[in-house]
């Protein structure tokens, strides 16, 4: 699983051309079929995709070249998610959350859970590229709760990296920082991260 942009045409380019890093090895994937088609639940609709596979010309393996307005093994668009997650940062309750994003309780449930788990690395992760994008950014505050704590530090990683690299959706930007792995439990940092 490789993240990439959302630009479908311009990452064949790059994909045939040979511009796109193994995220194991770093060497250069070729084109390899596609993977099933699987929906992608925005806000208030629904995409159809069928996202493009590619194997690694050194190691062999295969990639599926997720787009970054996705998390692995995530149906919902990381946007909608990162909405959820903001929410609960601002002091919501997740049933208040789901009726909100039109969602199933238990799923945004299941996203609170899996981010709360990791918030505190994933506060330190952001917090370092944070400063990394800003070395003049000074200290984040704690804002209440571990769970605030990581999602400020995201908000401030996004403000960095658009202040710097020019204008993205912001949780499009966790999800390349984090290869897509923002839910998933592992250990920082994250393998095959942009
Ligand atoms: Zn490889």
């Amino acid at each position: 699983m490789k993240i990439v942009g959302t630009d479908a045409p311009e990452v064949e380019r790059v994909l045939v051309a040979g511009g796109l890093a193994c995220p194991g090895c770093a060497g250069r994937l070729r084109p390899w079929g596609h993977a099933r088609v699987r929906v992608v639940r925005h806000r208030g609709r629904e995409e159809r995709r069928r996202p493009r596979r590619s194997r690694c010309g050194r190691c062999a393996l295969t990639h599926v070249l997720v787009a970054e307005d996705c998390l692995l093994r995530r149906r919902d668009a990381v946007e909608v998610i990162g909405a959820a997650l903001t929410a609960k940062a601002a002091g919501h309750g997740h049933r208040r959350i789901a009726r909100d994003l039109g969602r199933l309780a238990p799923t945004v449930r299941n996203w609170l859970r899996r981010f709360a788990a990791g918030a505190e690395a994933i506060r330190s992760f952001f917090t370092v590229l944070a400063h990394d994008l800003d070395p003049m950014l000074g200290a984040i505050e704690p804002a209440g709760s571990a769970f605030a704590d990581a999602v400020e530090a995201i908000a401030r990683a996004v403000r960095a990296a658009v202040s710097r690299l020019g204008p993205r959706p912001p949780w499009s930007f966790a999800s390349t920082a984090t290869g897509g792995r923002l839910l998933s439990n592992t250990s920082c940092p994250y393998p095959g991260a942009a």
